[in-house]
């Protein structure tokens, strides 16, 4: 396997594009109709499926339309509306933490720099990626998740394991025209293919271009 920085360039390009083919409808599984729904929707998305979280948001973004009605309950009200999604002592407080913050210095409104996002209780480079990237188009990074992780180790795309030192890598490798729909493609592949416990290598579009191919090692690739 070639290892120099244009090699891998040029492999996670045919990566690319093999996944692309594989998953043309490849997009955003949290259910929004506004950049507000999807942040509130991705703070509730930690260690919880898109799933789970589009149960509890079809009824959650018919109680709370803005800002400002997250702020008209109690915070235990709001934690019974999400306790399903996990952690929702703590993805309450970020959701009015948030909520307090967008009424009080953008009239409501969602940011639209990383800069500012990320100034929000709760919110890290990953929630500021996903709504930045998919409700405003704006291509501030890669947003790196649990699936991202996983397959960029297994690709060889990256050796870090914290998402932040993993994002700096692949920035590095995928153009920036595809840094949105990079993890888009990943997260379908890793859904469907790339599991964590049962990788189907065999089965896999970009296994000629795995290091980590069961079919070449014969062990199964770690997660
Ligand atoms: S060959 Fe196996 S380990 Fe590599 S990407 Fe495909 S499914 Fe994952």
């Amino acid at each position: 396997m070639a290892k120099s920085t244009d090699d891998r360039k040029e492999r996670t390009r045919r990566i690319i594009r093999l996944l692309k083919g594989a998953y043309p409808d490849a997009k955003c599984t949290l259910n929004h109709s506004n950049a507000f729904e999807l942040l509130i929707a991705t703070i509730l998305s930690a260690q919880c499926t898109d799933d789970r979280v589009n149960i509890v948001t079809a009824d959650l973004f018919r109680k709370y339309r803005k800002a400002q009605d997250y702020l008209k309950v109690s915070p235990t009200e709001l934690q019974k509306d999400i306790r399903t999604t996990g952690f929702f002592r703590n993805k309450a407080k970020s959701i009015q933490g948030t909520a307090k913050v967008l009424t009080e210095q953008y009239s409501g409104r969602v940011p639209e720099t990383i800069e500012e996002l990320l100034e929000l209780p709760g919110v890290a480079r990953k929630t500021a990626n996903v709504v930045l990237g998919n409700a405003f188009g704006v291509t501030s990074g890669i947003v790196v998740d649990t699936h991202v992780t996983r397959l960029s180790r297994r690709l060889a795309l990256t050796t870090q394991k914290q998402p932040e030192k993993i994002e700096r890598d692949l920035i590095e490798l995928v153009h920036r025209k595809d840094w949105v729909i990079f993890s888009h493609l990943l997260i379908a592949h890793g859904r469907k293919i790339c599991k964590a416990r049962n990788p189907l290598c065999a089965e896999c579009v970009i296994e000629k271009l795995c290091p980590s191919s069961f079919l070449k090692t014969g062990v199964l690739p770690g997660s």
